[in-house]
């Protein structure tokens, strides 16, 4: 397996940064995770658009047009042995003397590495998962693919101490996301998913999703949700690029719905794996 870091392809042992990095130093910098199927990514154009808008949220100039980050994924992809993969590609400002302002002359960092792509299994899928519920105590900037994953961090800690799979977290009672995942509610058959603006990364999923239910005619809502809302779901999931859609059947101590996926979720399972091979 080979990553790449600057201009070079290597294996990942060889890879490294100088410590004054802004990535390092400051969190200063933005990544993407793009799911692949069969050597293929998927959904290449979606992860693409939301790089070049995170790079622009954040003054890096970008360093490649879309045809070379393509071409440089595409090289590290076909370096590795997996036909399922997950890329990992990240963008720091660069290296500079340490000054919180943006540096002037100052050459960003890029680095892409790909590991096998483990999706839940089956048992999980059938089962559900659980959750638990904390107060999003993040910046004010979660659309942008930050680096800077501290509150996600802490979020994701505070679901592995509880012994479940995510943290859903609400602020001042509005459902917003997971630590690193996309939530979505259903009652009386519609779907609903918070509103796409700075309170959570919309997911490349969000998009997806969307596509799915309207080609089968399941009505989606954006829309604000509150935590009273969440527990009285029918049906609650979860979304994102190494969990696909993933149903939750209890969150804190309570059942959701019948405590068993529900037939919503069957059908954008099913869907969202007919799009993956499509
Ligand atoms: N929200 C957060 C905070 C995330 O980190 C992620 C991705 O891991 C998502 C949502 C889902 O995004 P995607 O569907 O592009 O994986």
């Amino acid at each position: 397996a080979l990553v790449y870091l600057n201009g070079e392809f290597q294996s990942l042992s060889e890879a490294r940064i100088p410590v004054l990095d802004r990535g390092f130093i400051f969190g200063d910098g933005i990544y993407e995770v793009i799911p692949v199927y069969g050597r293929k990514m998927f959904r290449a154009k979606q992860h693409m658009a939301r790089l070049f808008r995170s790079l622009d949220a954040i003054g890096i100039p970008n360093p490649h047009s879309e045809e070379n980050w393509m071409a440089l994924i595409q090289k590290v992809m076909d370096a590795h042995p997996s036909d399922d993969q997950m890329v990992y590609l990240q963008v720091t400002r660069g290296v500079a003397k340490r000054a919180h302002a943006f540096p002037k002359e100052v050459t960003p960092t890029v680095f892409i590495m790909t590991n096998p792509l483990v999706l839940p299994s089956a048992q999980v899928r059938a089962d559900g998962v659980a959750c638990v519920t904390m107060e999003d105590r993040r910046w004010l900037h979660c659309e942008i693919k930050s680096i800077s994953l501290l509150g996600n961090v802490l979020a994701a800690q505070h679901a592995a101490e509880s012994g479940v799979t995510e943290s859903i977290q609400f602020r001042d009672g509005w459902l917003t996301e997971g630590s690193s995942s996309n939530v979505w509610v259903v009652k009386n058959g519609v779907i609903m998913g918070p509103p796409k603006d700075h309170l959570i990364l919309e997911g490349i999923r969000y998009g997806l999703l969307q596509e799915l239910c309207e080609q089968h005619g399941i009505p989606f809502e954006s829309r604000k949700i509150t935590q009273e809302e969440v527990f009285a779901a029918d049906e609650l999931m979860i979304s994102s690029a190494t969990k696909e859609i993933l149903p939750v059947v209890r969150l804190d101590a309570q059942t959701i719905g019948n405590g068993a996926p529900g037939p919503i979720y069957q059908q954008l399972y099913a869907a969202y794996q007919a799009a993956k091979h499509a």
